[in-house]
């Protein structure tokens, strides 16, 4: 039931009007005055907003949200408190900021390796390409028929680059390319980039610290036979911010090395030059096989223009595919690492080898050389 109205003289406007007991203001008068002290409110958050104090009372990484404040009769402040939140726009600079920082003290740390004798002849170029390695995945043989952790990882990809390296055709420079999903887990609390839990051996420190002494295994066993070594690190689904961080460690490691290139892991898509040749590699999360060779055209209109022998590696699926498109091959690489648990309850299963791939500066891809797993074994 509601409250008798009466026809009254509304205290603000002077007009005669149907209002309830009690009240003083008409209904328009009542609303007018409650967007006034609203659009008051507003202000008073625009006017403290405004105040760069505010922001630089927060913590790095956060900018202010909105105010609360407590006001007197007289509508002076006597209290104010700062709503905050992380500002995801400066994260990747921020990280990147601190790694400059925790970097510099390994800074041209690499050791001194003595270039191989100059090579005469053809114009060769050596890729290795690494197939996701999911540096850290645990399993256990009573799941998947197989145990693996970082220990047989590390031993593994040792062997692999030793067999690959021993027996390369002479070539002025090695690209390694490691094209993604190189970590299991993206930082210590062991889940995908986007969160997904996943089964990691040890702690992220420790598989971190293994996954870049792998990489520094490759670079300087490559340097022994190859007068550069240029390496990429794709980022993958399972390690985008942790294939940043390996990049811009490996870059100051070798920052005084001039034989050894790695290229900024910022971008997904890595292009290099040799010649008639034109590589990419991206890990393919995020663009399908097909429409790959487009935006290598569109991306590098003028090497696209220039080059008769087109190829991108890839990786992702974990199994082999090549497919020869529209002026270019896309590849798809295997791995040497087992099936995790998950995957391998899904079905999944793959040949798992890693290849040295030789490419002639003008007649393009001209030979691999297979290291399957069960040479690698011990
Ligand atoms: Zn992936
Ligand atoms: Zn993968």
């Amino acid at each position: 039931m509601g409250e008798a109205k009466a026809a009254r003289e509304c205290r603000i406007c002077g007009k005669v009007k149907e209002m309830q007991a009690g009240r003083a203001k008409c209904s328009a008068c009542r609303s007018k005055a409650q967007r006034a002290k609203a659009r008051e409110r507003r202000n008073a958050r625009v006017d403290v907003k405004e105040h760069d104090y505010a922001n630089k009372r927060l913590p790095a990484g956060y900018r202010l949200r909105g105010v609360s404040q407590q006001v007197d009769g007289e509508g002076n402040v006597l209290t104010q408190w700062l709503k905050s939140e992380r500002y995801q726009g400066d994260r990747l600079e921020e990280f990147l900021e601190c790694l400059e920082v925790v970097l510099s003290n390994v800074k041209g740390k690499a050791p001194k390796i003595a270039p191989p004798k100059p090579y005469k002849g053809e114009d060769l170029l050596n890729i290795l390409p690494i197939g996701d390695a999911h540096i850290g995945l645990m399993t256990w043989c009573k799941e998947v028929g197989e145990s693996y952790d970082l220990e047989i990882a590390q031993g593994i990809y040792q062997r692999a680059f030793d067999a690959a390296l021993a027996t390369a055709p002479k070539a002025d420079t090695l690209l390694i390319l490691n094209v993604g999903d190189y970590f299991h887990s993206d930082g210590g609390k062991n889940t995908t980039t986007k969160g997904t839990p996943v089964d990691v051996d040890g702690r992220w420190g420790k598989v971190f610290s293994a996954g870049i002494e792998i990489l520094c295994y490759a670079i300087e066993r490559g340097l022994e036979t190859h007068k550069n070594v240029h390496l990429v690190c794709a980022a993958g689904n399972h390690d985008a911010e942790a294939a940043i961080a390996l990049s811009a460690c490996l870059r100051k490691f070798y920052s005084k090395n001039p034989r050894v290139k790695i290229d900024e892991g910022i971008s997904k898509f890595h292009f290099f030059r040799h010649g008639s040749c034109l590589i990419g590699c991206t890990h393919g999360d995020t663009v399908k096989a097909a429409d790959l060779p487009l935006l290598m055209a569109h991306d590098r209109k003028e090497d696209w223009g220039e080059t008769t022998h087109r190829h991108w590696y890839t990786g992702h699926i974990h199994h082999e595919s090549v497919k020869d498109m529209a002026g270019c091959t896309v590849e798809s690489v295997r791995v040497l690492v087992p099936t995790d648990a998950w995957h391998h309850g899904q079905g999944y299963r793959s040949g798992r080898d890693i290849r040295l791939v030789t490419w002639h500066k003008e007649r393009g891809r001209i030979g691999q050389n297979i290291f399957g797993i069960d040479m690698l074994r011990v």
